[in-house]
């Protein structure tokens, strides 16, 4: 369905916990956080539902993230249950990649199209550093073991000053040896990543063309979500580069999100959504539960106000809302 600006809302991002089993530094505090109880978190029939009634009104790609998803018991089984929705036709993943080789198998086998897997550091150390808790080497086993399926890999890479601009060149590089697209995202100024500074894309990009000429720009698909890319001469996979602040892709936007808390959220920046978890609880019908997806969508905000003063500003933290 279109909403009131024209945009074709088809994708919605299900965040279905606010657990991780990481703690990277511009996302969850070290030690302090305070997490859902799980009767506050959506049951799996809870999401099947609000799922199904999203497909019929145009939803047909979800994508499945947290917090890091794969530490909410059963996720193979709620992967399934979405894929058995008619009209779902894509679903996606976004993980830490720490518990992803164990599950991939599984996971591939219920319908999972294709996961990003989010990675900051290739070097041992400094992984350690970023993430406060996390084994590089289950990250890299989990990517290798997903090209060989034949699951489309993408790497999410958020550049933070002073920690890891020197490893850009080492990402890039991944593309010429792997199937894999490479995207660097930019530090939003969301939550404790107010305390960091990231490089932006722009920073990367000069760092690329510092060391590389031969790189040409791909074009961009309508589709194709928020990344512009480039591709080096022969590389097997792109560099992509997602900016919600130097390059506001608002006026693309194709997604809605629904929280662990069963928030169904119109724009990551706002505050505010409908709370869909109580209506359900309530004795909500599927028309009912159709009409406010529906209501919620059409009244999606024109743009994020990132960089504008706003009294309705997510004040909460990545892994809450759901990246
Ligand atoms: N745990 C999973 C993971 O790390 O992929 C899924 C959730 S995580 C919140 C999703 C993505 O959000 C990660 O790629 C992470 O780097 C990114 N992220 C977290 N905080 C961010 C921020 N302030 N600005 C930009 N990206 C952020
Ligand atoms: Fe966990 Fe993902 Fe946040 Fe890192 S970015 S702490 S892996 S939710």
């Amino acid at each position: 369905m279109k909403d009131k600006f024209g945009r074709e809302i088809d994708y919605l991002r299900v965040s279905v916990t606010d657990k991780c089993n990481l703690r990277c530094i511009y996302c969850m505090d070290e030690k302090d956080n305070s997490f859902l109880k799980n009767d506050e978190k959506l049951t799996d029939d809870e999401i099947y539902r609000i799922v199904k009634e999203s497909s019929k009104l145009g939803i047909k790609k979800v994508r499945i993230t947290g917090g890091e998803p794969l530490v909410r018991p059963d996720l193979v089984n709620l992967v399934s249950k979405i894929n058995s929705i008619p009209g779902i036709e894509e679903i996606y993943l976004t993980t830490n990649g720490i518990l992803l080789a164990d599950m991939i198998d599984e996971l591939a086998v219920n319908g999972l199209k294709g996961v990003n897997i989010s990675l900051d550091s290739l070097n041992e150390e400094r992984f350690n550093k970023l993430t406060r808790l996390g084994k590089l080497n289950k990250v890299l086993e989990a990517i290798d073991k997903a090209i060989a399926l034949g699951i489309k890999v993408k790497l999410n890479t958020v550049i933070v000053n002073d920690i890891n601009k020197d490893e850009i060149i080492d990402f890039v590089n991944l593309t010429k040896e792997k199937e894999i697209d490479v995207r660097f995202i930019e530090l939003m100024p969301i939550g404790i990543a107010i305390n960091y500074k990231g490089a932006t894309n722009e920073d990367v990009l000069k760092v690329i063309s510092e060391n590389y000429s031969d790189y040409e720009e791909v074009v961009r698909s309508k589709s194709g979500g928020p990344a512009s890319y480039i591709k080096l001469k022969n590389a097997k996979g792109k560099i992509g580069f997602i900016s919600a602040i130097s390059n506001c892709f608002c006026e693309e936007c194709n997604r809605i999100r629904l929280t662990p808390e069963g928030f169904l959220k119109q724009c990551l920046h706002f505050d505010y959504g409908i709370d869909l978890k109580s209506k359900l609880r309530t004795g909500i019908t599927d028309e009912e539960l159709r009409k406010l997806i529906y209501d919620n969508i059409y009244d999606k905000p024109e743009k994020h106000l990132f960089l504008e003063k706003s009294d309705h500003k997510e004040l909460k933290f990545m892994n809450q809302i759901g990246g």
